[in-house]
């Protein structure tokens, strides 16, 4: 899986792993991920790691070749490295709308093609993308390249889907709402509380709520479902105003 060292990534990993996966997680910070999986390892995981950049074709080509040769295969992967710098529309350059498409959209259908024959292999093979609400349903000042790139995180899900179904891999997207992550702490805990006052079920996501609907997604009972999008929010895009929320 890649981004697996921390975040939403570690998240999926975790839940993996004590599904029983063996996991091999890809990110960019070696330390990081060494130190992580010695954390999934202790709580009895097998967990494996590789340090690569998605946003190169040959990053994804060694993640995949890692996989196959020290995990057997791969039945599941879970491409989910994202970046999300802040930038106003009117000073954005070129070379940030390219970073951010780079990592989230190329490093997402990188990450597939590397993995595909891998994946056919497997005969039951799977695909979860992690894109967000921002984007395919929402908008947020600052994020118009991260939005961009993950509402085209779906249109890449939707034709892969079509395209590797005589394969038997089907291709589906998680799309988490506000979930606590090691950055989001750092905000403190009044942010957090106006952020949480703003969702039906009152509570920010958690890495495992993210895990678990990917989890689904991998498993044999979700087998005859591809090409669609899991929303894990708590609700958060569903008030069509302040007064929606007010008056429960
Ligand atoms: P995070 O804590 O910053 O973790 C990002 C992960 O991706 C890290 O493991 C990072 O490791 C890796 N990564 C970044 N650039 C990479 C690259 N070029 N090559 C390989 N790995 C790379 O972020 P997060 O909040 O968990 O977000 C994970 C995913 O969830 C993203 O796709 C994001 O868009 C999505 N999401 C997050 C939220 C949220 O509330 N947190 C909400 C909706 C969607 P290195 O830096 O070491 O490479």
């Amino acid at each position: 899986m890649t981004g697996g060292s921390r975040g939403i990534g570690r998240g999926i990993a975790e839940v993996f792993a004590r599904a029983g996966a063996r996991v091999l997680i890809a990110a960019r910070d070696e330390a990081a991920l060494a130190a992580t999986a010695g954390h999934l390892r202790s709580a009895g995981g097998r967990v494996e790691h590789v340090a690569v950049d998605v946003s190169r074709p040959e990053g994804c080509a060694r993640m995949a070749e890692v996989a196959v040769e020290r995990l057997g295969g791969i039945d599941v992967l879970c491409a989910n490295a994202g970046i999300f710098p802040e930038k106003p529309l009117a000073e954005m350059t070129e070379a940030d709308l390219d970073l951010v498409l780079g990592v989230n959209l190329k490093g997402t259908v990188f990450a597939v093609t590397a993995c595909l024959d891998a994946l056919a292999a497997s005969g039951r093979g799977r695909v979860v993308v992690t894109s967000s609400i921002t984007g395919p349903i929402t908008g947020f000042p600052g994020w118009s390249h991260y939005g961009a790139s993950k509402a085209a995180q779906l249109g890449f899900v939707r034709t892969a889907a079509i395209e590797l179904a005589p394969r038997r891999i089907t291709v589906n997207a998680v799309l988490p709402g506000n979930v606590v992550t090691e950055g989001l702490t750092d905000l403190g805990e009044e942010y957090i509380a106006g952020m949480a006052a703003a969702i039906p079920l009152g509570r920010l996501g958690s890495v495992a709520d993210i895990g678990n609907a990917a989890l689904f997604l991998a498993t044999e009972e979700a087998g005859y479902i591809t090409g669609q999008t899991l929303v894990v929010d708590g609700g958060q895009v569903l008030p069509e105003s302040l007064e929606a929320l007010s008056t429960t």
